[in-house]
């Protein structure tokens, strides 16, 4: 637990989230500023800046799996897209590891 952040707040908590799925370390919510009809942030409960830091197949396994039970329950049966942002440049905001599970309309590509 990080005390200055926010999504080890949300996984402990503190700090109110709709969530949608949670296991004994992942948890699942939905974005507070939703860019698709889905659009479901998973994070590990512990506390991991981003892509960069992580060393836990296992973590990454709990992960994956919890966003594809997710897509399923969610319908997203036509498909769906899957983005982590990795620090400034990446276009991260919240620095704590969490991967946006979006879906529910066509996605676009490039990103930008
Ligand atoms: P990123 O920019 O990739 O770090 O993503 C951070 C995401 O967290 C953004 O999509 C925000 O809308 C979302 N977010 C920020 N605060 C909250 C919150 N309190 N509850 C749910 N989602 C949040």
């Amino acid at each position: 637990m990080s005390s200055e952040c926010l999504f080890c707040k949300i996984a402990e908590g503190s700090i109110p989230a709709e969530i949608v799925a949670e296991t004994e370390s992942a948890l699942a919510f939905r974005d507070i500023n939703p860019q698709a009809p889905t659009h479901v942030l998973i994070i590990p409960r512990g506390h991991v800046e981003s892509l960069n830091e992580v060393d836990d197949p296992e973590m990454m396994g709990e992960l994956v799996r919890l966003s594809r039970m997710i897509a399923s329950r969610e319908g997203l049966e036509n498909g769906w897209r899957w983005v982590t942002n990795v620090g400034g440049d990446g276009g991260q905001s919240v620095f704590h590891l969490h991967f946006h599970l979006l879906g529910g309309r066509r996605m676009n590509w490039p990103p930008g």
